[in-house]
């Protein structure tokens, strides 16, 4: 994609700090980080959010993951850590290549979603999985 962000890092047209490549999957650092060794993990090949993404690709993404979080906990001495990734615009995605992030977590650093955590009421829960599994296609 021409005009995509993550594809002219991936294709090296514009610098990033890179902290693990291979053939399907790129790891940066995130250039306004959420604490420092904030990585984004990035398929090659571009698709636009997790659901786009081809069946073979979800492996090396998490297995890319994998091998970035482990040198962050070590090099940073990381006592936890968060994974995650924005789909959609609502859900807060502002670059549309699906990314992976991984950022370091210390104690008392005050970061969090402010959540407003709901109650299922009776049955409730029963009705949205029944709903939810009609459409499981695995
Ligand atoms: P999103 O908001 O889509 O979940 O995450 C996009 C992330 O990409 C943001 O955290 C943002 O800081 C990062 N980002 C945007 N432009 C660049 C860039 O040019 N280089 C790097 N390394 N990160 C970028
Ligand atoms: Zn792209």
């Amino acid at each position: 994609m021409t005009d995509c962000i993550f594809c002219k890092i991936i294709s090296k047209e514009i610098p990033s700090e890179i902290l693990y490549e291979n053939d399907k999957v790129l790891s940066v650092l995130d250039i306004n980080p959420i604490h420092f060794g904030h990585a984004l993990i990035l398929p090659k090949q571009h698709c636009r959010d997790f659901l786009d993404l081809p069946d073979e690709t979800y492996h090396s993404i998490l297995q890319a993951a994998k091998v970035v979080t482990h040198a962050l906990v070590e090099s940073l001495k990381l006592e936890g850590y968060n994974l995650f990734s924005n789909n959609g615009t609502i859900a807060g995605q502002s670059v549309f290549h699906f990314h992976l992030h991984v950022t370091p977590r210390y104690r008392n650093d005050n970061i969090r979603f402010v959540l407003n955590l709901k109650r299922y009421s009776d049955g409730e829960m029963k009705e949205y999985g029944t709903t939810i599994r009609k459409f499981i296609k695995p």
